[in-house]
């Protein structure tokens, strides 16, 4: 087969979270992807072992999926998303709130995590305002929560690096602290015992801010992006009881979550607990084409649906909410997801799954091994020369010399592969972590 040749000019392209001019030194290129395995430029097949960025849950290139995204392109390229719609948006929505836990019945359509992100936080100041209570503006986020990188969610998320560069963003957020704490949850696999009790820093923060001031609380029912950090036991639903105590909205950022990632379409479910609003992205259409979406619960949308009838209700929305082809690739996943039986898929594999990453404890440089679901985060001692070094070498030295995909947060490997892996697959990508790990000086 012949490939095209490898571009000769890398710098025009300013690549997202990326080291460009390391990149541009040694880049990582990919051409094709199939089942678990992406396709280099220099014809080697890669193992996947984070579902790309953690949206590829059914695998590459299923053919129900990519059917569908060719049948809707010749039908329908695009159809306008204010004031016209397209049938499959509806049977979309519908399928989702059918999917979702309680009364979270209304779904709206944006096209990645950072929009949906900020369309949640949108609507829940909305929200208050229609309830007459206009100075709830403030948001509380989490230490070490991500949450895309609009302006919203860049405020409520809680990692320095992304702050660092751009100053004060929206006034008004505050956070509560990690639910993570290596000495007293090192090596768990699942939900940590302790932990719950952090959860009460909400009443703390109320009681500082006073409630009358405060729209929402954002969490990921696990932490994902920067190092899958599973929540202690009982900790989201205490948090969920405390938030609704004073009037707070619950809103669970289900970004990675979502899509069977814990065994189940949403998180809330695994916890038994029911957020105001949901956001969900990436699995959504198995990575295939962007889309996005926040899920509200009745209350909320009910409250919003006033005012004369020739004028929206909601002033927010985006050209390409819903768009025809993220529909029916969502729509396609869906019936993949199920008919595959993939969430209870992972209910099966899970703990195994942790059992194979937790042997990995004993391997060179490994600080912490955090399994949940079929993800896992793996800590490494950083290397003398700074933090993020070792991560860096261990993900470019995975790629070029173990042919093995995997994402990094700073010295935490995430590992979380599509939900069509079997027991060996994933034996396989701990095996090719552990050489990489004994190669390390
Ligand atoms: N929220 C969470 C929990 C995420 O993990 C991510 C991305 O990883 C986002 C939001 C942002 O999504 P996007 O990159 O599609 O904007």
């Amino acid at each position: 087969m012949t490939q095209d040749p490898t571009p000769n000019d890398l710098a025009s392209y300013w690549m997202p979270y990326t080291a460009n001019r390391a990149f541009q030194r040694r880049p990582r290129l990919i051409v094709g992807a199939e089942g678990l395995h992406y396709l280099t430029d220099d014809g080697r097949k890669v193992l996947d072992a984070t579902s790309g960025l953690y949206c590829v849950n059914a695998g590459h290139g299923d053919r129900h999926i990519v059917e569908a995204i060719k049948k809707a392109a010749e039908t329908l390229d695009y159809a306008p998303a204010f004031q016209f719609a397209h049938p499959q948006s509806f049977e979309l929505a519908s399928r989702l709130a059918l999917m979702a836990p309680g009364n979270l019945n209304h779904v709206f359509f944006a096209n990645s995590g950072s929009e949906a992100v900020d369309s949640a936080m949108k609507i829940a100041l909305a929200f208050h305002r229609a309830q007459g209570e206009a100075s709830r503006t403030r948001f509380i986020g989490r230490e070490r929560g991500y949450h895309g990188v609009g302006f919203g969610g860049m405020a409520v998320g809680g990692i320095p690096g992304n702050r660092k560069a751009f100053g004060q963003q929206l006034p008004g957020v505050d956070h509560l602290r990690s639910t993570y704490d290596r000495d007293r949850q090192a090596f768990t696999i699942g939900e940590p015992e302790w932990g719950a009790v952090l959860a009460d820093e909400l009443e703390r923060l109320v009681a500082l801010h006073d409630a009358s001031n405060i729209a929402a609380v954002i969490v990921e029912p696990v932490a994902g992006s920067t190092g899958c950090l599973p929540p202690p036991k009982g900790y989201l639903e205490r948090l969920c009881a405390i938030a609704t105590k004073h009037g707070l909205l619950v809103i669970f950022d289900e970004v990675i979550t979502g899509f069977g990632r814990l065994g189940h379409a949403f998180a809330a479910e695994r916890y038994g607990v029911e957020p105001d609003l949901i956001t969900f992205a990436k699995g959504l259409t198995n990575g295939s084409v962007p889309m996005s979406g926040v899920l509200a619960s009745e209350q909320i949308h009910s409250s919003l649906m006033q005012g004369p009838e020739h004028v929206p209700e909601l002033y927010h929305g985006y050209t390409y909410s819903a768009h025809p082809l993220a529909t029916a690739a969502a729509s396609a996943t869906l019936d993949v997801y199920r008919d595959k039986g993939l969430f209870a898929r992972v209910l099966e594999m899970e703990r195994e799954f942790g059992e194979i990453f937790m042997a990995l404890r004993e391997a060179p440089h490994v600080a912490d091994v955090r399994p949940i679901g079929l993800m896992c985060g793996i800590d490494l001692v950083p290397a003398a020369e700074g933090a993020g070094v070792r991560g860096y070498e261990v993900m470019a030295r995975a790629f070029h010399e173990r042919d093995l995909y995997i994402r990094v947060a700073a010295d935490t490997i995430v590992v979380a592969p599509p939900l069509i892996s079997t027991l060996d697959e994933v034996s396989e990508i701990a095996r090719r972590l552990r050489q990489l790990l004994n190669d390390l000086v």
